[in-house]
């Protein structure tokens, strides 16, 4: 590796950290230096600006420690075959760089992530030392979101919980076929294993809290997952079915899905094109309707075709009432909470403004339009005092009526 200086390792890195999206800084504690102890905060907006390849702003800060791996997973630039330019950072490299962009105000914080040098547990080490050198030498309380090394030490992944805010390992892809097709050197049993190990130390860390006050926390923003959209055969119910069971299992904080990008020097097994970016926004709605709307991962799988697919041109809570119509309309004024959430057009903040406001009278149309968004993509699925759609949920044509012609059903509006 020839000798590069720092601004062309943090080209390097930073651009080679773009394919991570799981980075996003929420619910993490408050801490701040406003008392003239420390330096940084958690709070304000975002953390650092980084791009998904296809332009998204998908988080602030993030870099790796290096880009070169020893591991060769198909999908990934930083693969060891790949014929990239590689570069390294010290751990003491990335602790300057962090405080010095920090003092400017550039960042908030840091997301720091690797390719495989050496060891999973050297690598580990060096991502650890990054995180308590910060924390313990330097006072610093900004936000730090450690990727963890798969078939890392559960001690190294432990010490990087101590440190960090959230913590995160990729399972990358739904199924093992996937993973051992595309990345045949990783085992989602161990990933699985290594979850695992973080939800306990969390779990742990929060009992020890409500006993003792000064407990140490543990990776307070809890951890979070990746999996890449598009790269292999998995169709959107295996995705959403993973993404299930990973909540259940480890109470993870966030899954997110990140459309497959075709890579320069692109593996043979990969396919030629990227899937449609509204797939991965599909999922994130799905992904919603479970974590917010109590819909249940059979209700979010039921909303797919024969294929497995969610439609693209319509948003999986349209999808699924057109598919179950018996469940509809709906009546505004006698409905409970959880039975509102299911009507296509209404987000959680609307829900709980009608909830609220039929306690003092009955509502009507107008009274509907003005505590939602749309109320010509609602007006199928409910009734209200003065409103009832005879036999128009029984309509074969009742796509075409609430299908959004120019743009796409707000599923979460407000
Ligand atoms: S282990 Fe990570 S960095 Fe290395 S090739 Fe696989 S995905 Fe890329």
């Amino acid at each position: 590796m020839s000798r590069l200086d720092t601004r062309e390792k943090l080209a390097i890195l930073a651009d080679a950290a773009k394919y991570d999206a799981s980075c996003a800084s929420s619910g993490t504690s408050k801490r701040d230096s406003r008392d003239g102890k420390g330096i940084g905060s958690t709070e304000g907006m975002g953390i650092c600006h980084a791009y998904a390849p296809d332009g998204r702003c998908i988080s602030l800060l993030k870099i790796l420690l290096t880009n070169s791996c020893i591991f060769d997973c198909h999908y990934c630039i930083n693969r060891k075959s790949s014929n990239v330019r590689r570069a390294r950072f010290t751990a003491e490299e990335v602790v300057q760089l962090t405080l010095s962009f920090y003092r400017r105000n550039y960042i908030e914080g840091v997301f720091l992530s690797s390719g495989i040098i050496r060891s999973s547990n050297y690598t580990m080490e060096q991502i650890v030392e990054v995180a308590r050198s910060l924390r313990e030498d330097h006072d610093f309380r900004g936000y730090i979101h450690l990727k963890t090394i798969p078939d890392a030490d559960p001690e190294l992944v432990r010490l990087a919980g101590v440190h960090a805010d959230r913590v995160s390992i990729n399972v990358e892809l739904p199924t093992e076929r996937g993973l051992q097709r595309l990345a045949p050197e990783k085992d989602g049993t161990r990933i699985e294993g290594a979850m695992k190990d973080v939800k306990l130390a969390i779990d742990d860390r929060q009992d020890a809290k409500k006993r003792y006050k000064s407990a140490p926390s543990f990776a307070p923003a809890g951890q979070s997952t990746q999996m890449i959209v598009g790269a292999d055969s998995a169709n959107d119910r295996d995705i959403m079915l993973k993404a299930s069971s990973l909540y259940d299992r480890f109470g993870l904080r966030r899954v997110y899905y990140s459309a497959f990008s075709p890579i320069p020097d692109a593996s043979a097994v990969l396919p030629l094109n990227r899937p449609p970016l509204m797939r991965e926004h599909r999922l994130y709605q799905s992904d919603w309707l479970m974590r917010f709307y109590g819909f249940t991962p059979v209700d979010v799988v039921n909303a797919a075709g024969d294929d497995g697919m969610l439609p693209l041109d319509i948003d999986p809570k349209l999808a699924w009432a057109l598919k179950y119509r018996d469940n509809f309309p709906v009546d505004i004024n006698r409905a409970p909470r959880e039975t509102l959430l299911r009507i296509p057009g209404l987000g959680v903040k609307a829900v709980n403004r009608i909830v609220t406001s039929r306690r003092w009278r009955r509502l009507r149309l107008d009274d509907v339009a003005r505590l939602s968004v749309s109320l010509a993509k609602i007006r199928p699925f409910i009734v209200t005092e003065d409103w009832r759609p005879t036999l128009l949920t029984d309509r074969a044509d009742l796509t075409k009526w609430v299908k959004p012609q120019t743009q796409q059903l707000e599923l979460f509006g407000a």
